[in-house]
Parts: structure tokens; C-alpha cells; sequence
């Protein structure tokens, strides 16, 4: 799969390197840690992600500023990072060949080529190894996206998809000049006060249900406006309500224009997957999420507590 994903690489020559919708930092990293190699090799390579805006806390990786909303015109080859479905994309579906670069273990293989590996912690893990396997030398503004990738998606190697296996990744990547200090500064301390606002308005909302051990709470557009903030600013505000001590399942509701995005953590007992799935959407087992059509968020909590034995 990794020669056969390489060798149509090659063989291109417009390339668009798209990632999920609402991006974290492994959609970016790992999307943006490809850039310079293709560009490299001679390719005109164009980073898209379909969301407005993004969150301004990646700017320092490598090529922030070449990510635009907006599909080329001319393209012969799409390559998806971190997405489990195609919908997650925002785009229309092409005859345009597709490589689906991923690790969701409930990505629905919708690539022509499919580097799908549930087994890494990241989707840059699964860059990181297409590049090792063709001998491609790491340059210090690739690693430094594909360690972002990695930090995050391993919540600062501290999740249990942490495997010694990870951690000689990472040595790799700082061996190749990726700066964990400087990073871990970039993503965890440039929080704006609207998102400290948004924080503190869904812990004063947090619902506590079986003993405690599912805490929800609910995000409103007037609870964003009232605080002053933008849609990137409820980005890991669930890992809040799993935070808490005798929490095991932590459930956020966002709302948006028509729907709700829902997000889901567990600590160790509930898969959240294979919840989301039930759902139609996707994700790890401890983390995962969905978006439904209504706005009725009595009935999106109970659905959802119908679900969970715990
Ligand atoms: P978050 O709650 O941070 O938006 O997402 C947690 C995890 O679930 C991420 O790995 C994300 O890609 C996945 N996820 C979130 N929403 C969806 C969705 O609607 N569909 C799919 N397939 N995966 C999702
Ligand atoms: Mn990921």
C-alpha cells in the first residue's frame, strides 16, 4: 500500500493535501508535514481545509499561511489526512484519485488508496513511515509538523495509544530539529480570554448524571457571542468535564448554524466510538464525536445516556 500510494505521488503533478473539518493539530500537522517534501520533488501541492476560520493557535507550524478554503480548479490528485469519512472533508465527491491517510479505527476506506492504520497514534505517524519507507530525509519543518501531530493526538504523550514506539517516533522528530518546548508552549499557552470565558460558562452549565460519572454540559451560539468567541475556542473544552474525578464519560454539545456537533472523551471504561458510530459519526475509543440535524438537546443527552452502561 505505502509503494502504491508513493508511486501515484510520483506520478502527479497537482496535488491538493486536504484534512478533516474543525481541524486539531493532527489534521494540520500532518497535512501541512507534506508540503515541502512534494514541493521538493517538483509538484505544485496546495493545502486546503474547508473550515473559516481556522484556529490561530497552529500558525507557527511550517506553511500555516498557505491553507485556503477553497478547492483549485486544476488537480490530479486529492490526499486526506486524519479524516474517517469522506463527508468530514466539506467537499463534493470527484473522479479525482484519492489517497485516505488516517488512523481512526472506523474510517470507512473511501481512498482509491487507503493508509489506514487504527495501530498509530497519529495520522502523521502514518506520513512519518511514507516517508521512512522511501527514504526521504527529515527536514526540520516536517518533523516539526509531524511532532505537532504526534503531541497532540497523544494528548502530550500521555493517552493510552502512548507505546514505546511513539516515544522513538518522537525522538526521531526531535533528532530532526522539532522543538517539544517551543511546541507544547505554541498549542497549550496562547489560550484567548473568550475561550477562558467559554470554559468557565460550561462549567458553571456541567450536568452530573449517574453518580457522576457522565458530566455533560451544552454550548450555545448565544453562550459564543455572549463570551466573545469563535467556534476554535470550544476546541478540547471537553477534556474539561473528563477532568473531573469521577468522571468516565464527558460529553459536549455544540451548537451550530442547524445542528449539533457533539463531542465525546471516556477515561477507561466506555469505547465513545462505537457511541459516535450509532450516530453516524466516528473517532478512538477516547475520543470521538458526531454531528446530529436537531436542536433538541434534551432529547441528543437522553439518546445518548440510552446508549451507555456504565
Ligand atoms: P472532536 O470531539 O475533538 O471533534 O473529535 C474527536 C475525535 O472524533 C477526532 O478523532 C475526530 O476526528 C473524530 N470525529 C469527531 N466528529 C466526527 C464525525 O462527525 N465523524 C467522524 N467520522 N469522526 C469524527
Ligand atoms: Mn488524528
Amino acid at each position: 500500500m505505502y509503494q502504491e500510494a508513493w508511486n501515484l505521488i510520483s506520478q502527479s503533478n497537482n496535488i491538493i493535501l486536504i484534512s478533516h473539518l474543525n481541524p486539531d493539530g493532527d489534521a494540520l500537522g500532518s497535512s501541512l508535514s507534506l508540503y515541502p517534501v512534494l514541493k521538493d520533488m517538483g509538484k505544485n501541492v496546495h493545502v486546503v481545509n474547508m473550515t473559516l476560520p481556522l484556529a490561530l493557535r497552529y500558525d507557527f507550524l511550517p506553511n500555516f499561511a498557505k491553507i485556503k478554503s477553497k478547492m483549485p480548479s486544476k488537480c490530479d490528485l486529492i490526499i486526506s489526512f486524519d479524516c474517517g469519512s469522506f463527508d468530514r472533508l466539506g467537499i463534493d465527491k470527484s473522479d479525482i484519485p484519492l489517497i485516505n491517510i488516517d488512523h481512526h479505527k472506523t474510517n470507512t476506506n473511501y481512498g482509491d488508496i487507503n493508509l489506514v492504520d487504527p495501530g498509530k497514534a497519529s495520522a502523521s505517524s502514518v506520513v512519518l513511515s511514507l516517508l521512512e519507507k522511501n527514504d526521504i530525509p527529515l527536514r526540520r519543518d516536517v518533523a516539526t509538523c509531524i511532532y505537532t501531530a504526534l503531541a497532540e493526538d497523544t494528548g502530550f504523550f500521555s493517552f493510552d495509544n502512548v507505546s514505546e514506539k511513539v516515544f522513538e517516533d518522537a525522538a526521531k522528530l526531535i533528532k530532526a530539529k522539532a522543538n517539544p518546548a517551543l511546541i507544547a508552549q505554541k498549542l497549550k499557552e496562547r489560550n484567548s480570554l473568550a475561550k477562558l470565558r467559554l470554559e468557565a460558562l460550561l462549567i458553571d452549565k456541567l450536568e452530573l448524571v449517574n453518580d457522576a460519572k457522565i458530566g455533560y454540559s451544552i454550548l450555545t451560539l448565544d453562550d459564543f457571542t455572549k463570551c466573545g468567541a469563535i467556534r476554535p475556542d470550544s476546541d478540547r473544552c471537553v477534556d474539561i468535564i473528563r477532568s473531573l474525578v469521577t468522571v468516565e464519560l464527558a460529553i459536549l454539545l455544540i451548537e451550530e448554524n442547524h445542528s449539533y456537533k457533539i463531542s465525546l472523551r471516556s477515561k477507561d471504561k466506555v469505547d465513545v466510538s462505537d457511541i459516535a458510530l450509532v450516530f453516524g459519526g466516528g473517532g478512538h475509543k477516547r475520543a470521538a464525536g458526531f454531528t446530529i440535524q436537531t436542536k433538541d438537546t434534551e432529547k441528543i443527552i437522553d439518546n445518548i445516556l440510552n446508549k451507555v452502561q456504565i
